[in-house]
């Protein structure tokens, strides 16, 4: 059954109605050909206002909120069935504009559906405490949704980004208003319908995409929102903090990172390649947490080198479409702005001194695409090893001692995960006691799941995304005392 219709434009969603943008349209190019796809209503500020009184309206009527969580959370999971039963024609749509391989897609829905039933389960087992007060009193506490809920979302996981926010939001019993991110936002027409499609009423989810200088300034600086769900760049959660911090409105900042795996010498190699092939390749590197700084045991450099070389120059580039299945293949990168951007950044690894083992140069097709890049002889000071790259691009530095390794694993304004690929579990551990980040994977990069809380030290932001304490983000704690007569 064809699931994938495709329009070209897509609307805005706001108080239950697809509706154009005040401030027109916004072209969707194809990453993987480089051509437009098609347009996207584009909102301005007073797009924003309507989309935030909406919502206000939807949560002061008690209907999310006054439910009994149950019910609220089988909504939510049906939003996530609604997703896989249309599978087919997301991916496709998804690939189109954000350029990943069709399988990655598919990857990324089915993550995106597994929020929505991650949180959907939990709806009803959030509980308060009884606090013993003496034989005169009862106390309780109770947790109550903040409210209005803005989100705004980046382009490399434009529905798994958005489903992480909005899931955990509504099964608490918020509403939310989404800005999606201008150069993919045109999956979310799928999250619309999910939405009306689980029940949910006017309100309660609205989706606007516009330019993150207009509507997303709007959304964050917006009197009447209860909260900011950022994930994106520093200085883009610096300017949305420093707005909502004028209207007391609080922030959880997911912003990124360098972040770096230490590869011990006894470390099992035909394990950390894996590993090096999702975490700096998976979505052409587009990930926050991608591994980009590997800093290797001096003894096994060369041999890790040539092995890492071989896995890159394996890797078959070209348009996300033409790759349905999983393999040893990547797409395009986002936008010829991103792509010259991590060139330049190679060039100038280049001129440093570093040595380029493979890639660093785009392909000379159409698309946005990048060859997945190897760089050696890296050291710490260069700007390659300390700014986020964004794309396939992975940095190699050497160690002699663990002590060393762990200060160059360190020495960043971010710390948003690292890693340590070792059969020494005492060494594994003391890493990971030393290593100054939100999440350490021991022997496979990107170990957990939607189960385990994710966020940064340092710049890479604060507060936690994802598994059980997310949720807290979503709510505020009432106390009620009881005097008893
Ligand atoms: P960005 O500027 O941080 O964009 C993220 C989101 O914020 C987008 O929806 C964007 O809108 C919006 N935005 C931009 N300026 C805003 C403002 N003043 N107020 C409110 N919202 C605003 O990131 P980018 O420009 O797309 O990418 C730049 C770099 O950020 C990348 O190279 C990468 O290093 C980093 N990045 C990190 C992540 C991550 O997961 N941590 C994700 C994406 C990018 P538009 O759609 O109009 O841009
Ligand atoms: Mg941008």
């Amino acid at each position: 059954m064809p699931t994938f219709e495709p329009h070209s434009y897509y609307q805005n969603y706001v108080d239950g109605q697809f509706v154009d943008g005040g401030a027109d349209r916004i072209v969707v190019d194809n990453p993987g050909t480089g051509a437009p796809l098609a347009e996207q209503a584009s909102a301005n500020a007073a797009d924003i206002d309507a989309a935030v009184a909406a919502a206000r309206r939807c949560h002061e009527s008690g209907v999310l909120s006054a439910m009994r969580p149950v019910g609220r959370g089988r909504m939510v999971r049906a939003i996530g069935d609604y997703l896989l039963a249309n599978i087919d024609g997301i991916a496709h749509l998804l690939t189109l504009e954000a350029g990943k391989p069709l399988w990655e897609s598919v990857v990324e829905i089915e993550g995106a559906a597994r929020y929505f039933e991650y949180y959907g389960n939990q709806a009803e087992t959030l509980e308060g405490r009884s606090i013993p007060l003496g034989k005169d009193y009862y106390d309780f506490t109770t947790y109550e949704p903040r409210g209005v809920s803005a989100q705004i979302i980046p382009w490399n996981y434009p529905l798994e980004m958005t489903a992480r926010g909005m899931a955990a939001a509504l099964a608490t019993g918020n509403t939310v208003v989404i800005k999606s991110p201008e150069l993919d936002p045109l999956t979310h027409l799928y999250i619309a319908r999910a939405a009306e499609a689980a029940g949910f009423p006017p309100g309660a989810v609205n989706i606007l995409c516009g330019v993150g200088s207009e509507a997303g300034a709007a959304l964050s600086a917006h009197p009447d929102i209860d909260q900011v769900v950022f994930t994106g760049s520093v200085p883009t959660g610096v300017a949305i903090a420093t707005a909502a911090a004028q209207n007391v409105v609080p922030c959880v900042l997911e912003l990124g990172g360098k972040s770096a795996a230490i590869v011990c010498a006894d470390a099992d190699l035909d394990n950390l390649i894996d590993s090096v092939r999702w975490g700096i390749y998976f979505n052409a590197g587009q990930v926050c947490s991608a591994m980009s700084r590997l800093i290797v045991h001096e003894s096994i450099a060369g041999e890790v080198r040539e092995r890492i070389v071989a896995l890159a120059e394996s890797l078959s580039v070209g348009p996300g479409i033409d790759r349905p299945e999983f393999g040893a293949n990547m797409g395009a990168m986002i936008s010829k702005g991103q792509r010259d951007r991590a060139v330049g950044m190679v060039a100038r690894a280049r001129k440093a001194g570093a040595d380029i083992a493979t890639g660093g140069v785009a392909p000379d097709e159409a698309g946005f695409f990048l060859a997945p890049t190897v760089i050696a002889g890296v050291t710490r000071d260069m700007e390659i090893a300390r700014s986020e790259v964004f794309g396939p691009v992975l940095s190699m530095l050497t160690y002699q001692d663990e002590s060393e390794a762990i200060a160059v694993a360190n020495d960043s304004d971010y710390g948003l995960v690292g890693g340590v690929f070792t059969r020494d579990i005492d060494g594994a551990m003391r890493v990971s006691q030393r290593i100054r980040t939100g999440q350490v994977f021991v022997n496979e990069w990107y170990a957990g799941g939607v189960e385990t809380p994710f966020g940064g030290y340092k710049k890479s932001g604060y507060g936690r995304e994802k598994g059980r304490e997310a949720l807290m983000n979503y709510v505020q704690t009432k106390n009620i005392g009881i005097r008893i007569g």
